[in-house]
C-alpha cells in the first residue's frame, strides 16, 4: 500500500495504491487494488469522478460484505465510500435521509429511536446503505427498496440525480437501474411507531442472527440466493455439505448457505467451494443454485 500525492489535483481525499482488498472485505480475502480512493465528502467525490478515465474500471465498495475480490486484485479503482458519505438526519416525521457510507445499523437506529417502524431489519446487516441499496438488501420480511421514497445517484461525469424507485427494475437482492450511474443517497420512509417496541424487535432479530449464523467468523453472509419456494441452505444441509472444506474455506456447520475464512484461505479456495456446492446441490436435488456474492477480480 502506498499513499499518492494528490496536492495538485485540488481533490481532499486520499488516495492508495496497491491497497489489499482482503483489508476491505468481510471474507478477508482479496487481492489489492491498483488505486484505491477514499473521497473526503460527497462534493470531492463528485470531483475524483470527473478526473476518470473514461475507461478505467470503477467499483464501488461499501463494507465489503457481500464482495468476493480474487487473489489477483482489481485491475482499476476502488471508490471506497464507508463512513466518508455519511449524512444521516430525519426529514420529517416518517422519513430519514442517509449518504451511502452510512452503515445499515446506524440508519436502523436513528429510525428506531424517532419511534419509527419498518426499518429495524436493517440492525444486523452488516454494510452501508449503499450496499443496500445496490442490492436490495432484506431479512426478517424487510426489504430496503419496500422504504425507498426517492434515491441520489452520480454518474462517471459527475452529474448528480435525484430519481424515484419506479426508475429501477427491484428484485430479490438485485436492482437495475439506469446503465452508468451509483448510487449516493437515498431517503427511506417508516411507519410512525413504538419506540420501545421497535427496539425489542432489534435486540430479538440480532439474538436471533447470533444463535444460526457464524457472526464470530469471517463470510460473505448468504452465498447463495434463496430458489423460488426453498431455501438454499436447506437445499445444501440436505445434500450433506455442511463442515465441507476446501483449502481454508468452509461450509458452515452453524449455517449451510454460509461459507467461512477458517484462517488462511485465498478467494480461490471460497470460489472453488462456491462451484462445488452448487455442482453437488445441482446433482443431488436438480436445483441450479445463483450466487449472492458478487465476485469480481482477476485470479493470482
Ligand atoms: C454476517 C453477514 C450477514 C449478512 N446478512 C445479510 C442479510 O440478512 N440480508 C442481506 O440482504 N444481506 C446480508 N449480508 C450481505 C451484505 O451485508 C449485504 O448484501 C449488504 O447490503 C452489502 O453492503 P456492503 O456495503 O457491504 O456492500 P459491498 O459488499 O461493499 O458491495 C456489494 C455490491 O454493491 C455495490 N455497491 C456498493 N455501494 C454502492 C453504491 N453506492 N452504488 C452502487 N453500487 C454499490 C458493490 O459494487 C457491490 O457490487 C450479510 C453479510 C454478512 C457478512
Amino acid at each position: 500500500m502506498m499513499a499518492a500525492a494528490l496536492n495538485e489535483t485540488g481533490l481532499r481525499g486520499e488516495l492508495l495504491l496497491d491497497e489489499p482488498l482482503s483489508r476491505h472485505t468481510s471474507w478477508r480475502v482479496g487481492g489489492p487494488a491498483r488505486r484505491f480512493y477514499r473521497p473526503a465528502d460527497r462534493a470531492d467525490l463528485v470531483a475524483f469522478l470527473q478526473t476518470l478515465a473514461l475507461d478505467e474500471p470503477l467499483l464501488w465498495l461499501g463494507l465489503g460484505s457481500n464482495l468476493l475480490v480474487r487473489d489477483g486484485g482489481f485491475d482499476g479503482t476502488v471508490l471506497a465510500v464507508s463512513g466518508r458519505l455519511n449524512a444521516l438526519r430525519l426529514s420529517g416525521s416518517d422519513r430519514l435521509y442517509g449518504e451511502v457510507g452510512v452503515a445499515c445499523a446506524h440508519v436502523a437506529r436513528l429510525a428506531v429511536r424517532s419511534g419509527g417502524v419498518g426499518l429495524e431489519f436493517l440492525a444486523g446487516i452488516p454494510g452501508t446503505l449503499g450496499g443496500a441499496l445496490a442490492m436490495n438488501a432484506g431479512a426478517f420480511g424487510g426489504e430496503t427498496w419496500a422504504n425507498v421514497v426517492e434515491v441520489e445517484t452520480v454518474d462517471r461525469s459527475g452529474i448528480v440525480r435525484t430519481r424515484p424507485p419506479a426508475d429501477f427494475v427491484v428484485a430479490y437482492r438485485e436492482v437495475h437501474g439506469p446503465a452508468g450511474e451509483w448510487f449516493l443517497a437515498a431517503t427511506l420512509h417508516f411507519e410512525p411507531g413504538d419506540a420501545a417496541g421497535a427496539q425489542q424487535r432489534v435486540r430479538q432479530l440480532l439474538d436471533r442472527r447470533a444463535a444460526t449464523q457464524p457472526t464470530s467468523q469471517p463470510s460473505g453472509g448468504s452465498t447463495f440466493r434463496n430458489p423460488p419456494g426453498d431455501f438454499a441452505a436447506r437445499l445444501i444441509e440436505t445434500a450433506g455439505l455442511k463442515g465441507l472444506t476446501i483449502g481454508g474455506a468452509q461450509v458452515s456447520p452453524k449455517h449451510a448457505n454460509f461459507i467461512v475464512n477458517l484462517g488462511g484461505a485465498t478467494a480461490a479456495d471460497i470460489e472453488a467451494l462456491i462451484a462445488e456446492v452448487a455442482a453437488r446441490v445441482k446433482a443431488v436435488h436438480g436445483v441450479d443454485l445463483r450466487a449472492e456474492v458478487h465476485t469480481v477480480g482477476e485470479s493470482a
